[in-house]
């Protein structure tokens, strides 16, 4: 099994990778910015009255020569346009065809449309990578799986680096190239209404450098062109990271699924959010239950944390496997922790729980007579609160009813925090888990999660 430490490993890895990609992203943006600024520069020298560009003189209509710079900048478009994208680029013409205001915010539009369909090439060429590195990560992390196993595994997951791959099901996904489009369409937006403020006052040949692209981005601010471009840059490298991410998650998913892996524990990347650690916290999960929370949609837009089999057992395996086996050999160890086993932190623990809750009364009247090994192993292994214990069986959210596995009873505490598992009919303390998210929900104590 991968221990928690590998797979952070393993992140480090990816946003040791999302850089480069972020370098790439940054050389685009950074050639756009240039070309803003010849395609702003060029105009003014072209168009400028005694040194001003009016926007008065900008309302007549182009000749053939104008008509140049914007072929030019047509030029520099890619032949293998989609249609979305060579539906703009006639728009940016069409524009640039009206009059020299349009000429000038269609030359803007094709710089900005060329930067972001060299961004869509990086971010695909990202996609197809974060898919074709995280199959071969999750291959060699699994366990003894039959050959066509694997290469059916190997096989479905290919598929979904395709751009047009759509995650399963999930009817609010916009499509990544939309998104991106769409994201430069904006960038394009808010530079025109920049150019043009400028020279609606009148714009001076000072007026390129000292408001439309001054050195520092706390200059100018109303007019400044390159926090635009920043802003842009910032954008898509948010979509790559994020859809590498989420492609990756699809592969881990598709990974738990064909090992049958039926719970899973949540990763935090260094530096994680409340919203992740959180998530952390609230693990283990089932893997592909409806709740189950799954990156990026139910954490956030650029999270690079992870997920891994769990080692965690619930109260049914417990019953009938753990349970049955006397369940408690005096070698059971956690794979997971290490220092558990430690003797003295163990007959601590175990005095510190036993006087806690032995002679407590649970909620619908049965005593609490013993604990298992096993509660005071998963209550050291995840540095759970008794006193969460406590509240689970005084004064629980609700209690399951009694089930029977081969004959031998369980019942389960759902306390706000931790849900406990006893045998009724012994009043011995079975074990122990972080109550579930759905039931934390049903019952309204969901809310007070960002501490
Ligand atoms: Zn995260």
């Amino acid at each position: 099994m991968v221990s928690v430490k590998e797979e952070k490993k393993r992140i480090d890895y990816l946003l040791e990778r999302d850089n480069v990609t972020d370098k790439q992203l940054d050389a685009v943006y950074q050639e756009a910015l240039a070309g803003l600024q010849e395609v702003i520069g060029d105009f003014y020298i072209n168009y400028s009255v005694d040194g001003t560009l009016n926007s008065v003189d900008l309302s007549r209509k182009v000749t053939r020569k104008d008509l140049e710079l914007l072929r030019r900048q047509y030029a520099k478009l890619p032949d293998d346009m989609e249609i979305p994208e060579s539906k703009r680029a006639d728009v940016y013409v069409a524009q640039g065809n009206i009059n020299l205001s349009g000429l000038l915010a269609g030359m803007i539009g094709l710089v900005m449309l060329a930067a972001a369909l060299r961004s869509k090439k990086i971010v695909q060429r990202n996609r197809k990578t974060a898919v074709r590195e995280e199959i071969s990560y999750q291959s060699k992390n699994m366990g003894n799986l039959s050959k066509n196993k694997k290469r059916r595994f190997k096989r479905e997951n290919k598929a979904l680096s395709e751009p047009n791959y759509k995650p399963n099901g999930d009817v609010s996904y916009i499509p990544w190239q939309d998104r991106l489009l769409a994201n430069s369409d904006q960038a394009v937006n808010r530079i025109n209404i920049k150019v043009n403020k400028v020279i609606n006052q009148g714009m001076t040949g000072q007026d390129v450098n000292g408001k439309l692209f001054p050195s520092s981005p706390t200059q100018s601010v109303n007019t400044n062109l390159r926090n635009e471009v920043t802003a842009i840059d910032y954008k898509l490298k948010r979509i790559a990271r994020t859809e590498a991410a989420r492609l990756e998650d699809e592969v881990t998913e598709s990974r738990f699924k064909t090992e049958k892996v039926k719970w899973f524990d949540w990763v935090t990347e260094p530096g994680a959010c409340k919203k992740c650690i959180n998530l952390f916290y609230d693990g283990p999960y089932e893997v592909g239950a409806p709740d189950s929370p799954r990156i990026p949609d139910d954490s956030h837009p650029n999270c690079r944390c992870r997920r891994i089999p769990s080692d965690y057992v619930d109260d049914e395996d417990i019953s009938s496997k753990a349970l049955l086996a006397g369940m408690v050999s005096a070698n059971s160890k956690s794979p997971k922790n290490e220092d558990s086993s430690d003797d003295e932190e163990f007959k601590f623990q175990t005095n510190e729980i036993k006087s806690a809750i032995i002679g407590l009364e649970t909620s619908d009247g049965i005593m609490i007579s013993n604990i298992s090994k096993h509660l005071v192993e998963r209550t050291i292994q995840r540095d759970r609160d008794v006193s969460t214990m406590i509240d689970a069986l005084v004064n629980p959210l609700e209690i399951s009813p009694t089930r029977y596995t081969d004959g031998k009873p369980s019942k389960r505490y759902c306390g706000a925090v931790t849900t406990v598992v006893i045998n009724p009919d012994t009043g011995n303390v079975i074990t122990t888990h972080p109550t579930r998210r759905n039931i934390r929900k049903r019952h309204g104590v969901y809310q007070d999660e960002d501490k």
